[in-house]
Parts: structure tokens; sequence; C-alpha cells
């Protein structure tokens, strides 16, 4: 495979570049996210090894740029970090897979091939319904081309109602994913989070927020 190994850590380049090469690919590395970018988009890589803390400009960035550009070259993102949120943010610029360093080469060669065999999948960098547009990595949200301003609260309630466009998100599932553990919040909370996020969200037609009586709410266009 073309391999395009993006690691500003020199001695982690080396390694990378010299196992991948002993097992038989062609490799092609790049020191900070511009040079990187620049060549992933300059030639067709097979899959990219991204590190995701790198000068110039960060993995992520790298991979929203690529997606944003109709590039669906598979990255395999590599970080120093396991945080759940930046998992999330890596999967949600576009990468296909994630991998915590340090990591046993065997592991690495495994999962690029995982990558490589599914390909290249067109991944939409934005989730839309209808004329209703969030994206998860610069946390906008905006309705026919119009910028709509959250709460953090508010953001994360349509963030979920729209991951799971078209099924009905049940009150406890929001309470769990919004509120987490915060004791005292009750129903009635989550229907005034829904009021309030509808005035700002759905304030011309079609209404996309949606009550599913006794149950919970759906993002849909009907
Ligand atoms: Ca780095």
């Amino acid at each position: 495979m073309q391999i395009l190994v993006v690691e500003d850590e020199p001695r982690m380049a080396k390694l990378l570049e010299r196992g991948l090469v002993e097992e038989g690919h062609s490799v092609v590395v790049a020191g900070d996210g511009a040079a990187g970018l620049e060549l992933a988009t300059a030639s067709a890589f097979d899959v990219i090894v991204l590190d995701c803390m790198l000068p110039v400009m960060d993995g992520l960035t790298l991979t929203r740029r690529l997606r944003e550009s109709r590039n669906q070259t598979p990255v395999l993102m590599l970080t120093a970090r396991d945080a759940d949120s930046d998992v999330i943010q890596g999967l949600d610029s576009g990468a296909d897979d994630y991998l915590t360093k340090p990591f046993p080469f065997e592991v690495l060669l495994a999962r690029l091939r995982a990558v490589s065999r599914r390909g290249a999948i067109p991944r939409p960098v934005y989730l839309e319904v209808a004329d209703l547009r969030l994206d998860p990595a610069a946390h906008t949200v905006t309705r026919a081309g119009e910028s709509i301003n959250l709460t953090p609260r508010e953001y994360r309630l349509l963030e979920l109602l729209m991951r799971n466009a078209g099924r009905v998100v049940s009150r406890d599932k929001i309470l769990d994913s919004v509120w987490g553990f915060d004791t005292g919040v009750t129903e009635n909370t989550v229907e005034a989070f829904v009021r309030l996020l509808r005035i700002k969200v759905d304030a011309h037609e079609p209404r996309l927020i949606h009550t599913v009586r006794g149950t919970g709410y759906v993002v849909k266009a009907l």
C-alpha cells in the first residue's frame, strides 16, 4: 500500500516508516499537519496514519479539511490521549479509526489492514436534517444557512436528537446523555429545554422537533 505517515516526533516517524517499509509498503513521511495535508491532496494514498498532536495544523483539522475537499482516503488517527471526547472528536472530524499511543506495532498493522479493506467511505462531516445543519467539530448549528446560538446544554440536546434523526429518543435517554448524574433534574426540565430549543431551531416551517406522546422526542423532516 501507499501510506502517508504524518508524525512530528522524529523517533516515532522513523519507527513507523521502517516498520511499514519492512512490511512491503511504500511510505511517505510528513513532519507537520500542513505538509501532510499538501501531500494527501497532491497524490493518492491508500491510507493515512495521522498523529493527532502536530505542529502548524493538528490532526483533527487536517482530517476535516480533507473531508471537506471530498478526499475520502482512510485515516487512522494516532493519539497519546485516550479521553472519550478526543476519540469522539477524531471520529467526528472524519477519521476512520483511532489508536492510542503507545501501541504494539502488530496492532497498528491489523488496524491498517482493516481500515484499508473498508476503503474510502463517504463520511458526512455534518449532521443534517432538512435545512438544519450541525457541525460536530466546530460546535455550530445553522438553519437555512442562518447561524443559531445555543447554550452548551441545548447544543448537546440537539446533537443527541440529530444523531438519532428519525428515531425516537426517550426522555430517560435524554436525561442520561445530557444531564448525566445531575440529580434533581426531572422530565419537566427536559420538556422545558425542548421548548427553548424549539424556539431557536423551529422558528420556521417545516417543524423538525416532534414530541412523541408518552415516550420522548424525534427530529425529522415530515
Ligand atoms: Ca505529535
